[in-house]
């Protein structure tokens, strides 16, 4: 396992709300991070079939444009019913024609595959949010740790806080879903917590335990 020796680090992605959860996770470790969208880089093409497959192409697109190393998260919402649907395609199902992406209206499909499947009740709604992070250096060496949280998709959307489907994922052992927790409850996690609650922050303890700490 290659240690980070620096604290100038690329947050390689261009989805805001993401850029924002990394940033409040890396900010109390001191680190200065731009990303990729801030530094005009362009969106590599995510090709791969696993989440660890497209993590290591963002990272390694932006650890070779910058010339730093550079931490990626590829996720995704896995539901059970759904033969693991919309998984490493969960930004795809809220793509509109034009481009740009409608995450109610994607929510909306998660709801008409669930209802066609027949998965009204709360056991049959099971589901997790799978988060990968890569930490890639220009020298092509990469790192990866994998975060993941259990729960159930809910209908209808609740909450308007965080991002993409927050408002449809409750996690296990929680009556709140994401879209009704502040940043801090979802990560659930600050540096030396014992537990973390996203698996944005699952993933990203075990970025912190591997490559931060001696
Ligand atoms: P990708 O990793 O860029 O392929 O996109 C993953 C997609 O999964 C995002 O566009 C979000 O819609 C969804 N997603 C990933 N993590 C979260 C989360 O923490 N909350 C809500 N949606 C998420």
């Amino acid at each position: 396992m290659r240690k980070l020796d620096t604290k100038t680090i690329v947050v390689a992605s261009h989805n805001a709300g993401k850029i924002q959860e990394i940033r409040d996770l890396i900010g109390p470790l001191g680190f200065t991070a731009k990303s990729a969208a801030d530094l005009n880089f362009i969106e590599p093409d995510e090709t791969g079939t696993t989440f660890e497959e497209n993590a290591t192409i963002k990272a390694l697109a932006s650890a070779n444009a910058s010339g730093l190393p550079a931490l990626s998260d590829d996720s995704g919402l896995v539901i059970d019913a759904l033969g693991g649907d919309p998984g490493v395609y969960t930004a795809n199902w809220a793509e509109r024609p034009d481009g740009t992406r409608d995450f109610a209206m994607a929510m909306q499909k998660v709801e008409t595959a669930l209802e066609k499947a027949g998965a009204t009740s709360p056991e049959s709604r099971r589901a997790r949010f799978v988060s990968v992070l890569c930490l890639a250096w220009p020298d092509g060496h990469t790192e990866l740790f994998r975060g993941e949280v259990e729960g159930t998709v809910v209908w209808p959307p609740r909450g308007t806080q965080g991002f993409g489907y927050d408002p449809v994922f409750q996690p296990k052992g929680y009556a709140t879903t994401f879209g009704e927790m502040s940043a801090e409850q979802k990560h659930g996690w600050k540096p030396g917590d014992e537990q973390a609650l996203s698996h944005r922050a699952r993933a990203f303890k075990i970025f912190v335990e591997t490559c931060l700490e001696a």
